[in-house]
């Protein structure tokens, strides 16, 4: 495995691995890696076989005030774990290589981005899609994954895809959990233990609406109040949106289907975490919570 800080020479290897013959995979992360980036790994050399995995931490998706500066980083680690899954190359730039000056031209959605996560940090999905263009373009990928864990981030990158004409299959994997229903991230590192107990609130709450849900509930709005109410009981998560949506426009729905995305983002002590399920597919790792 090569760990490779310039675009020319990440050019360079892709192209001796196209002119043997390789398909490319691609999984773009901020490392800190856990087993939720390492089970896209594995997704990705299922439909590749030659995986490139990225791991910048990338200022233009952070807003004022929040956690750039103190955001996780082990590339020590990282490298270890990648080898071991089977990463052929990782591409780990600095801020310099990827932004040697101010970005002139950026990726703008002009729809999906206006709510949910994009409510409460404006322009983080602009910072977002413009790095994963940029990262597309430097790597060139057949196929690139990423995780349910971020549903509207993955939603936004394959309407990218479609509407640029990227020549790339975008694969979303689902969500890995620890033991306890709590999805895995890169921040749960910043929780005590204390928070951590509080935390699990999400899990519990989304399994509490599918479990609603297969009992057959079907009122978007009464379930939406549930979930707000589950997470709220107890005090000490302050719940920033609970939303009831549909999976392809992320509209409210009246009455829930299979298809519908709950979607819930909180914050416990200072940490911000997110998560979500659809209601008609399985989340194994939510389903001892049920
Ligand atoms: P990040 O390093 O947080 O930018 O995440 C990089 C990729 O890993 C994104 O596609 C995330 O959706 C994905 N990811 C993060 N956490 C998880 C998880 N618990 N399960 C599956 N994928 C995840």
């Amino acid at each position: 495995m090569k760990l490779i800080r310039r675009i020319a020479d990440v050019r360079a290897e892709v192209a001796r691995a196209r002119r043997d013959g390789r398909r490319i995979g691609f999984v773009p992360t901020m490392g800190f890696l856990h087993e939720g980036h390492l089970s896209l790994i594995d997704r990705c050399r299922e439909l590749s076989d030659w995986v490139v995995l990225s791991i910048f931490v990338n200022p233009l998706q952070f807003g004022p005030g929040e956690d750039l500066e103190r955001y996780p980083r082990d590339l020590e680690r990282d490298v270890s774990a990648a080898g071991a899954r089977g990463v052929d190359l990782i591409f780990a730039p600095d801020d310099r290589e990827l932004y040697p000056g101010e970005q002139t031209v950026v990726v703008t959605p002009r729809r999906l981005a206006d709510r949910l996560c994009g409510l409460s940090r404006p322009g983080h999905f602009e910072g977002v899609l413009t790095v994963v263009a940029k990262l597309f373009a430097i790597v060139q990928p057949d196929v690139a994954v990423f995780g349910q864990k971020d549903y509207q981030q993955a939603l936004l990158i394959r309407k990218m895809a479609a509407d640029l004409d990227l020549p790339v299959r975008i694969e979303v994997a689902p969500t890995v959990r620890d033991p306890d229903g709590l999805a895995m991230s890169s921040r749960n590192d910043y929780l005590s233990e204390e928070e951590r107990q509080r935390a699990l609130r999400i899990p519990r709450a989304l399994a509490d609406a599918v479990g609603v849900y297969r009992a057959g509930a079907r009122d978007g709005p009464r379930l939406r109040a549930g979930i707000l109410g589950n997470l709220e009981a107890g005090g000490g998560v302050d719940v920033e949106y609970v939303e009831v949506v549909s999976g392809d426009a992320l509209e409210p729905v009246e009455r829930l289907d299979d298809d519908t995305l709950v979607a819930v983002a909180v914050r416990v002590g200072g940490t911000r975490l997110i998560d979500n399920v659809r209601l008609g597919s399985p989340d194994p790792g939510l389903e001892t919570l049920v």
